[in-house]
């Protein structure tokens, strides 16, 4: 990491990047309103540290041993600004150091009344960014692979009818992206782009994701640690792409006897995320129990842990679901469920410094 002093000349950081450049790595030049932090990408021991810190306006020349470190609190405190926290912008919706967002709506996209019915009701109860999957990840090739799967076409009629929905009721859209071949259509269409659980590790996908320039949600696998998350989150900073949102959405339960939750929530990563990086961290409910039942109190807890948002998926007759019934929450039940967490963010929650 290269610090430049608060005078250091447009030229001075020219200067260091050529350098960067020249050595084969590239440079991630981040603007603070008190001072620049340049951060080489690529094999930082190319470097010639020594000699970068005598250079005009460097303040200091340091090797960062960390994997995340674009993401880093670190990184945000050379700028002078110790609690930054960032605001990612999902079209007119702002999360990050507010008011909890919510992203909400079926699992999966199954037709347009149904997705258009349930845009407008969950849009009523209160959610801000409208969800529902045109590629489903599913453990059985057998089952629903969700209507983009098919065929190009079908994937572009249901994306069509996701933004169509989200226009008529005024929400940003997601949907996950499941493979690097679908990267430029799912863009087209939608306003954040989400990674999925299973991709998590897919070093490919998340590079040719972060280069839509879009926001990216990026869930951690269901086996993967804390670590491992920043670490693949990088890859798409890496690409000067920091409009990153987390999604904690459970990992696999531990034991041999019966699990009575599809996944186990593992709430206690909000805060060590919010300690580690300055980027928003949101939890899913609905994949981390798998049990409709269990997502008010969660996504209770997970606001009261200090989580930025919710994803959660609602239906309004979850019995008829293709997928994902049993965790559906109706859009009456997601009513209180925001109505609640509305209350518990007042009450334990304070901007953070
Ligand atoms: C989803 O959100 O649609 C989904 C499949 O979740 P996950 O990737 O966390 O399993
Ligand atoms: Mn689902």
């Amino acid at each position: 990491m290269i610090i430049m002093k608060t005078d250091a000349t447009d030229e001075d950081i020219r200067r260091v990047v050529a350098e960067i450049e020249r050595s084969g790595l590239r440079a991630d030049v981040s603007r603070g309103d008190y001072m620049t932090v340049i951060g080489p990408v690529g094999d930082e021991r190319k470097l010639p540290f020594d000699r970068l810190a005598t250079f005009p306006g460097v303040k200091e020349a340091t090797m960062v041993e960390t994997p995340y470190k674009l993401i880093s609190r670190e990184y945000a405190r050379f700028f002078g600004e110790p609690g930054a926290h960032k605001t990612v912008n999902i079209g007119h919706v702002h999360m990050g150091n507010g008011e909890p967002v919510i992203i909400a709506g079926p699992c999966a996209v199954e037709s347009r009344p149904q997705l258009m019915r349930i845009a407008e009701e969950v849009k009523k109860a209160g959610a801000h960014v409208l969800r529902g999957g045109v590629f489903k990840p599913r453990s059985s090739v057998h089952a629903f692979q969700g209507l983009g799967a098919a065929s190009v076409e079908g994937a572009e009629e249901a994306l069509n009818w996701l933004k169509e929905a989200g226009n008529a009721f005024d929400m940003p859209v997601v949907t996950e992206v499941r493979g690097e071949s679908m990267v430029e259509l799912v863009a087209k269409y939608v306003d954040i782009m989400h990674i999925g659980a299973r991709n998590m590790y897919d070093q490919d996908l998340l590079v040719a994701v972060a280069r839509q320039h879009k926001p990216v949600l990026l869930k951690r696998h269901f086996g993967a640690s804390i670590e491992e998350l920043l670490s693949f989150s990088e890859y798409i900073a890496a690409e000067g792409n920091k409009d990153i949102i987390l999604c904690e959405r459970g990992i696999v339960p531990m034991g041999k006897g019966k699990s009575y939750t599809r996944y186990t929530l593992d709430l206690a990563a909000v805060p060590v995320i919010h300690n580690e990086t300055y980027l928003p961290v949101i939890v899913d409910p609905s994949h981390g129990t798998g049990r409709r039942d269990l997502i008010f109190d969660m996504s209770c807890a997970a606001i009261a842990a200090g989580a930025d948002g919710l994803m959660i998926e609602s239906h309004y007759n979850p019995s008829e679901a293709l997928v994902d019934g049993p965790q559906m929450v109706t859009p009456d039940e997601l009513k209180d469920i925001i109505d609640a967490c509305r209350r518990v963010h007042k009450m334990v929650r304070k901007p953070r410094a």
